[in-house]
């Protein structure tokens, strides 16, 4: 008799719909942010403080775009008061994850950003989703999951007001220290030799020309006619060092360097930060570390 009960609570708890908004409770009355990758968590933080628990859904490390959902991310949101993504076309895997999950309140934090499209490949025309690489552009970011946390936790408004004014005081501050780095680059020699074209948005607002090896991490990656494409684009425009991304393979990037006579100059960091005592664990390091080592590479530092 007991074996029977327990298989009928069992099959309950296997039964039982996936609700949003549970742990506001189980959580005390702390409000739950869940979001698609680490990015969004620590901008998230930033304006929640102690008053809200964000988790990301993906790891650190991980590859966006395609990003294959477990199970285990499943009950991650299922808890969530509110679950936030970029949007944009970044994650291909959201919208078909999100439905799995009842009366989710999603929020594209990206909303109200003024897209730049992807120039090439099967995704020409369609907006490049990485706008979080403006500071501009995150400060909208920001604003947003302000507030999506104000609606979701009305008591806690000031709060998150006012950690939202104070983190892009930082975000600004750190745009300007870039601006002075990239001031003893010449202004002819400012190339963005990249393998993902991710930086459209970084490479606008710093006045760079980037040059990619593929458009988007969705397509086909490192392809000979890609390949090809790069080191007759580094030869023509004699630019002297070229880098890849963390969430992707460095040898079609070392490949180029090769065949071109160019420096590799190294990983750039942009679809995800790293682990806690890694070289990017927030946003703002991200951002310094990145453009510092673009500078390095361009300055032959
Ligand atoms: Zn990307």
């Amino acid at each position: 008799m007991k074996k029977i009960v327990a298989v009928f609570f069992v099959s309950l708890l296997m039964l039982s719909p996936l609700l949003p908004g549970q742990a506001h409770a189980a959580n005390g009355d702390k409000l739950l942010v869940a979001t698609t990758f680490t990015v969004i968590a620590d901008l998230a933080r930033n304006v929640a403080g102690d008053a809200a628990d964000v988790v990301s859904i993906t790891r650190p490390g991980a590859e966006i775009h395609n990003y294959k959902p477990t199970p285990r991310d499943l009950l991650k949101v299922r808890d969530a008061d509110i679950v936030l993504w970029n949007g944009l076309g970044l994650e291909l895997w959201f919208e078909k994850f999100i439905a799995r999950v009842k009366n989710a309140t999603d929020v594209v934090v990206s909303d109200g950003v003024e897209p730049l499209p992807i120039r090439d490949g099967p995704y020409a025309t369609k907006p490049n989703p990485h706008a979080w690489m403006s500071t501009d552009d995150v400060s909208i970011y920001v604003r947003n999951i302000e507030s999506a946390l104000t609606k979701a936790d009305p008591d806690n408004a000031e709060l998150y007001n006012r950690n939202a004014e104070e983190y892009i005081g930082q975000i600004k501050a750190v745009a300007t220290g870039i601006e002075n780095r990239l001031s003893i680059v010449p202004e002819e020699k400012r190339w963005l030799a990249t393998t993902e074209g991710a930086f459209s948005y970084l490479a606008r607002q710093f006045g760079l020309k980037e040059i990619y090896l593929w458009p988007m991490n969705a397509d086909g990656q490192g392809t000979p006619e890609q390949v090809k494409s790069m080191v007759d684009a580094v030869r023509e425009n004699d630019i002297p060092v070229v880098f890849s991304e963390s969430t992707v393979s460095d040898k079609p990037a070392k490949q180029v360097a090769r065949d071109t006579g160019a420096v590799y100059g190294g990983v750039l960091y942009v679809d995800s930060l790293s682990e806690e005592d890694g070289a990017v664990p927030t946003y703002l390091d991200l951002l310094r570390v990145t453009t510092e080592t673009v500078v390095k590479g361009l300055a032959g530092e």
